[in-house]
C-alpha cells in the first residue's frame, strides 16, 4: 500500500540579491491513491517540477504537508524513485551497476542484486547491453535505465519529470508504452509530470491539470481508457473526446501567462 497526500502545499522562492521572491505554487491539495497513474498537466513554468521536487524531498514546503503513508516527507528517501528529463545516470557505472547503485546502498548480498537487475534488465528490454556504459547508449536507452534503477530500489512511489521530453517523437512513444506495460504489471504509484497532453492522457488514470504560474490544480480528470493501452488508442473518440477539453484547459493557462 503506497498513499501520497499532497495537503495545501505551496512553495515561494526567496528573489536573491534584492530579487523579488518567486511564488511557484499556490497551496494545492492532491490524494494519489495506491496504484494512481496521475499525470500533472500544465504550461510550462507553472510549478510542476516544483510540486514534484516536493514529493521528492529535494524541495521543501513554504506551507502544507507531504505525507506518504502517513509520514510526513521532508527529506529524499528510497520510498520514492525519481526520473528527471536530463540523463542522470552515473557515467562511471555500467548499466546493471547502475541498476544496482541503490541496492549496493542498502548492503544487499550480491546474489540477490543480480536477481533483481536481471528482472529490470529484461523489464525495460537491455538484455545484452547490461555492461555498456551510459555514454554507449541512446537517450532513449539512458531513460530506460533510469526507469530500471529507480524500480530496482521497490519504492512506494515513482516520481517522474517530463522523463521522455528529451526524446525524439517515435521513441516517445515507445517508451511510453514500455512504462505502461511495466505499470499494468507492476501497479506501481506513480506521478509523472509532462506538458504534453496526448502523454498526459494516454499514460493515466487521473490527469491533474495546472493552471499557470503560480500553479494550481484547476481540474483533475479521470481518465477510464481500458487497458492494455496501445499508441492506436490515440486517435479514438474517448481519446479525442478528453484531448479537446484537455485543449481549451491549457489554452485557457498558456493565454494567461502569455498576458503575463
Ligand atoms: P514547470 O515544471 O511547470 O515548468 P517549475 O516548477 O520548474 O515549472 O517552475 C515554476 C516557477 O518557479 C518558474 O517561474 C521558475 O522560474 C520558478 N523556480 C523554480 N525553481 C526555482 C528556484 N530554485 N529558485 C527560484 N525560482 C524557481
Amino acid at each position: 500500500m503506497s498513499r501520497l497526500s499532497i495537503r495545501n502545499v505551496g512553495k515561494t522562492f526567496p528573489g536573491l540579491r534584492g530579487k523579488p521572491s518567486t511564488q511557484a505554487l499556490q497551496p494545492v491539495s492532491l490524494e494519489v491513491a495506491d496504484n494512481d497513474f496521475i499525470t500533472v498537466l500544465g504550461p510550462s513554468g507553472c510549478g510542476k517540477s516544483t510540486l514534484l521536487r516536493l514529493v521528492a524531498g529535494l524541495e521543501t514546503p513554504s506551507e502544507g504537508q507531504i505525507l506518504l503513508d502517513g509520514q510526513p516527507v521532508y527529506e529524499p528517501g528510497a520510498d520514492r524513485g525519481v526520473v528527471f528529463q536530463s540523463y542522470t545516470l552515473f557515467p562511471w557505472l555500467t548499466v546493471r551497476q547502475n541498476i544496482c547503485f541503490g541496492l549496493r546502498e542498502k548492503n544487499m548480498p550480491a546474489a540477490q542484486q543480480r536477481e533483481i537487475s536481471e528482472h529490470f534488465i529484461e523489464k525495460v528490454r537491455l538484455r545484452g547491453f547490461e555492461d555498456h556504459y551510459p555514454k554507449q547508449l541512446s537517450g532513449g536507452m539512458q531513460q530506460r535505465v533510469a526507469i530500471a534503477r529507480a524500480l530496482a530500489n521497490d519504492p512506494k512511489i515513482l516520481l517522474l519529470d517530463e522523463p521522455f521530453g528529451a526524446l525524439d517523437n517515435q521513441t516517445r512513444v515507445l517508451m511510453q508504452e514500455l512504462l505502461l506495460g511495466i505499470w499494468e504489471s507492476a501497479r506501481k504509484t506513480v506521478l509523472f509530470v509532462t506538458h504534453d497532453i496526448d502523454e498526459a492522457i494516454f499514460m493515466a488514470s487521473r490527469v491533474a491539470v495546472f493552471s499557470a504560474r503560480p500553479g494550481r490544480i484547476k481540474a483533475d480528470v479521470p481518465v477510464n481508457l481500458p487497458h492494455p493501452r496501445h499508441y492506436t488508442m490515440k486517435t479514438t473518440p474517448e481519446f479525442m473526446e478528453l484531448k479537446a477539453r484537455l485543449t481549451e484547459e491549457i489554452r485557457a493557462e498558456t493565454l494567461a501567462s502569455a498576458e503575463h
